[in-house]
């Protein structure tokens, strides 16, 4: 059985680019579009066509290369339902519980609203990857740009459900800075601990932190763990609501 092909390559500041790729169907989709010039040296290096977008959200770092990409090669876009509005070129909007056919494969979209207000996520559940866009990150959670706490927990714990060994593709390289806030509010978390020193082994040769998987954030991400005792302790919030704790580390890490 064919495998799904994935291509992580760098993009702008400190987003990821990821190509997927079905060999037998010959279809290429890019997930989001963070920078046209980046994803097309990717394209040219693999020798793969660029037949699909499919977008997580609206934001430019995200879709802002849709329209060029779709001009030069056709492609289809298929992006959350809820920015259809927002998503430059979009064909066929998608949401909650939506199937993506992606040549052989099929990807099950999830509403993942907090960072955006339609934020979406894709889990390829055969192939058990995820593309999460910026709604989790390794060691972090995305900013609440459009979404309430509320909103982002419920988004959050979705992901959460997926099996451990799922691989999440988050779209930044944050790592490092999260891991630092990580450490402020849970320091008695010894997984944690050892991730943020091999974090910053990885970093110190450029070695990318993405992917991760659920097993992982679940152990050490604080976004994740609002039920943590340590954690609970060291924002002031012992026995609060899981949501309250969960917004109040959010609150905590913009003011970082
Ligand atoms: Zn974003
Ligand atoms: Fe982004």
């Amino acid at each position: 059985m064919t495998q799904l092909q994935i291509h992580q390559f760098p993009c702008l500041s400190d987003n990821y680019g990821f190509l997927i790729h079905d060999s037998e169907h010959q279809v290429t989709a890019t997930i989001d579009t963070p920078e046209v010039g980046a994803i097309e040296a990717a394209l040219a290096e693999k020798g793969w066509t660029l037949t699909h977008i499919l977008n997580t959200h609206h934001h430019f770092d995200h879709a802002g290369g849709n329209l060029e990409l779709k001009e030069k090669t056709g492609c289809q876009i298929i992006g959350p339902r809820a920015e259809a509005a927002r998503i430059p070129g979009i064909d066929t909007p998608v949401g909650d519980g939506d199937q993506v056919s992606f040549g052989g494969f099929t990807a099950k979209v999830f509403d993942v609203p907090g960072h955006t207000s339609g934020h979406i996520a894709y889990w390829f559940e055969s192939e058990n990857v995820a593309f999460v866009g910026d709604t989790l990150f390794a060691l972090g959670c995305g900013r609440l740009f459009e979404g309430t706490a509320a909103q982002m927990w419920t988004s959050l714990q979705k992901l959460m459900a997926l099996p451990d060994d799922t691989v999440v593709y988050c779209a930044h390289e944050y790592t490092q800075a999260n891991a630092k806030f990580a450490l402020s509010v849970e320091p008695g978390n010894d997984a944690l601990v050892a991730r943020s020193a091999e974090i910053d082994s990885l970093r110190s040769k450029g070695t990318p932190t993405v992917p991760t998987t659920i097993a992982l954030e679940k152990a050490t991400n604080p976004f994740l763990r609002p039920m943590s005792a340590n954690l609970q302790e060291t924002v002031g919030m012992v026995g609060k609501d899981l949501v309250d704790v969960f917004a109040e580390t959010r609150r905590r890490k913009d003011n970082f």
